[in-house]
């Protein structure tokens, strides 16, 4: 049962950066305003997220890396809201299969905050002996998430990794993105030991200036602001965003941030259509700047498609797609005569 649960969960986790893509999104979820983000080895050795949010309840902590436990189930009321968040309760258990997991939380109503530790599933006892019941440990309201050895008895997985400095390039990437899309709250990420934070995104920062931050005025200086008139018939809620104007050239080309329903999510086939707007105005092989937010029924959405819910699949994905690039064509147009 351990081999099965551990090969799920090298499945879910394939790099250190979707563990914290996971824990990012528990931070955002708890109504954070700041987030620190630690990392040693690429995430590897060390990842350490702590968040200032609602902190977990101590009842709570027994079943917190249980896999799709009925008590983790009651807390959402519907199958509506597990589809809008991508419910599925298994990031942190699979984090403890493949790693060792401790966690500090302390919420507004506790005294103190409690740490413990996990593996493959359940509490365990710390490093140093005892027992595996959470510890009291003095603290500030939030959680913070420890994540040591990841991959440690998963070789498979280790040999697939990049260096250490590319799979921190790839945290550093998620944490920046999620850090554009999601305002009012701070972000910072580091590497430890080191002397320098490679991220700051206070928490009062617009979004044009988390933009200027992650990729430069060059890039937040030539950005048109994008409202998509809503059609509920085809399911979409609401898109916005930022995309460079029909002017900006640039070659090396940017990784585009799209959130559907605030989630990071791969969607290709936006991508390349809005790129492929920009055919008409800028050289062969520059490419504009993509910040998108897409709102969309979550009844439409399946964000299961992909273990790691990389890419999701959408109902009337070619209206909606269709709809999104008009709106861009109109307005860059607008501005180009
Ligand atoms: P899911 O997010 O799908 O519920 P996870 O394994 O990611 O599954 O998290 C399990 C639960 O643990 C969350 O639903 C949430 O209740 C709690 N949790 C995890 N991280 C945090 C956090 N940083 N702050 C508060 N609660 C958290
Ligand atoms: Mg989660």
């Amino acid at each position: 049962k351990t081999v099965v649960n551990r090969i799920a969960a090298g499945e879910i986790i394939i790099a250190p950066s979707n563990a914290l893509k996971e824990m990012l999104e528990n931070s955002i979820d708890a109504n954070s305003t700041n987030i620190e983000i630690g990392v040693k080895d690429g995430g590897l050795k060390f990842l350490q997220i702590t968040d200032n949010g609602s902190g977990i309840d101590k009842d709570d902590l027994p079943l917190l890396c249980e896999r799709f436990t009925t008590s983790k189930l009651t807390k959402f009321e519907d199958l509506q809201s597990i589809s809008t968040y991508g419910f599925r309760g298994e990031a942190l258990a699979s984090i403890s299969h493949i790693s060792h997991l401790s966690v500090i939380t302390k919420t507004a109503k506790d005294e103190c905050a409690w740490k413990c530790y996990y593996l493959d599933g359940k509490l365990v006892p710390p490093p140093t002996g005892g027992n595996s019941e959470p510890r009291p440990i003095a603290g500030k309201d939030g959680t913070s998430i420890i994540v040591e050895d990841l991959f440690y008895n998963v070789p498979s997985r280790l040999r697939s990794l990049r260096s250490h400095s590319e799979e921190y390039a790839r945290i550093l990437d998620v944490v920046s993105k999620y850090a554009i899309h999601t305002g009012h709250i701070g972000f910072t990420c580091k590497k430890l030991g080191g002397s320098s934070t490679d991220l700051v995104i206070r928490k009062d920062m617009s979004r044009r200036d988390r933009i200027r931050t992650v990729f430069g005025s060059s890039v937040a200086n030539e950005l048109v602001e994008v409202n998509v008139d809503a059609d509920l018939d085809i399911g979409l809620n609401r898109c916005y965003g930022y995309v460079t104007n029909s002017n900006y050239e640039n070659k090396k080309s940017i990784r585009p941030v799209i959130f559907i329903n605030n989630r990071l999510v791969a969607c290709d086939p936006l991508r390349r259509a809005i790129n492929q707007l920009y055919t008409t105005y800028l050289p062969k092989g520059h490419k504009p700047f993509i910040y998108l937010a897409l709102e969309i029924d979550p009844k439409d959405v399946d964000v299961n498609v992909h273990p790691t819910k990389r890419e999701v699949r959408f109902l009337n994905e070619e209206e909606i797609i269709e709809r999104i690039s008009s709106g861009i064509e109109a307005k860059l147009s607008s501005l180009d005569s």
